[in-house]
């Protein structure tokens, strides 16, 4: 039986797919037209986000029983079209929570206190005290949009440093010490940060978008370690000009990978490169997990 490795996965986890008698290819940078070529090969493959496997891929895959996703999206695999060919498609949902839970909160904190701006700053050469003035989170009421695994533990965290986590879901109907709100424009109104924790859907594709914008309070700041996708940034752009919004910081993007993107024209705008699994300990979680997937899909 043999696997191929298609995107970056952890030692450890090759390693123990190795050692249960599973052959480990590991080719992390493979091109698109070289993983037609060769999956025929293959009884499973791993991939995190980077590869997409879509139809032409699944009709490859004359033998393949399991495509593992390292991560939580599964929107880069035609999970149905594999579902009809009988290829499981598994993930590692909780792998990931704590590692961007606690992004999101780093950017509360950075959007607050402006820590990338002195930053940048004091690179400079400057020492501009009187420039930078911040804000407290505590007594702040942060607003999530979605209130699942990454949701609920970001909630958590923010109610324990004193914020108010409130969340709209229409598809939770309860939230451990979290106020769930009825309707998207309740949580506009009320929250000084929010937070998108949704995957990416029709109904979720430019949920904040101008009307949404207007709706919020004036001075709003908004964090996106969800998915691309869903915030229409060319709105962002506009109410950040307007000071409508006063803050952004962006884990995700409508196109990623995406270089030079107009936003970062703005100094209130903060981010990073759709990093947010990428600690030490969610790397080696999803690894274990991922290992556990492929194994028991070609072992039982
Ligand atoms: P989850 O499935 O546990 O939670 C998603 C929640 O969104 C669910 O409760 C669902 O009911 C809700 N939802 C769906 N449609 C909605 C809508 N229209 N309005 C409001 N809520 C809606 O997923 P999770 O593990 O919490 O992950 C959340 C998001 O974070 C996913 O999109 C995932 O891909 C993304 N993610 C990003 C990174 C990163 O590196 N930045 C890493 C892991 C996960």
């Amino acid at each position: 039986m043999k696997v191929l490795i298609c995107d970056a996965t952890a030692q450890a986890a090759l390693d123990m797919i190795s050692e249960a008698g599973i052959e480990v290819v590991n080719k992390p940078d493979i091109t698109p037209e070289e993983l037609l070529e060769e999956i025929a090969e293959y009884d499973a493959m791993v991939v995190r986000s980077r590869t997409k496997v879509r139809k032409p891929v699944i009709d490859a895959a004359t033998k393949l029983k399991a495509i593992v996703r390292g991560g939580v999206g599964l929107d880069n695999i035609d999970v149905k079209y594999a579902g009809t060919k009988g290829i499981q498609v598994l993930n590692t949902p909780s792998a990931s929570t704590a590692a961007v839970a606690e992004l999101a909160i780093g950017y509360i904190f950075a959007l607050a206190r402006n820590i990338p701006q002195m930053t940048t700053s004091m690179g400079d050469g400057e020492w501009a005290k009187k420039s930078f003035s911040g804000t407290e989170i505590a007594g702040k009421v942060l607003g999530l949009v979605g209130i699942g695994r990454i949701g609920q533990s970001t909630g958590q965290k923010a109610n324990a440093l004193g914020m108010t986590a409130i969340a709209y879901d229409p598809f939770v109907d309860e939230a451990d010490g979290i106020e769930l709100v009825e309707s998207l424009n309740d949580l506009l109104a009320r929250a000084d940060y929010i937070s998108l924790h949704v995957p990416y859907t029709k109904e979720t594709h430019n949920i904040l978008d101008a009307n949404a914008f207007a709706k919020m309070k004036d001075g709003v700041n908004i964090i996106n370690c969800g998915r691309g996708g869903t915030i229409d940034e060319d709105a962002l752009f506009d109410a950040i000009k307007s000071g409508k919004v006063a803050g952004a910081a962006l884990d995700v993007y409508t196109e990623e990978p995406s270089m030079g993107h107009k936003l970062y024209t703005l100094d209130q705008v903060i981010g990073s490169p759709h990093i947010g699994a990428g600690t030490v300990e969610a790397k080696a979680r999803v690894g274990t997990e991922v290992a556990k997937n492929v194994i028991n899909a070609l072992k039982g």
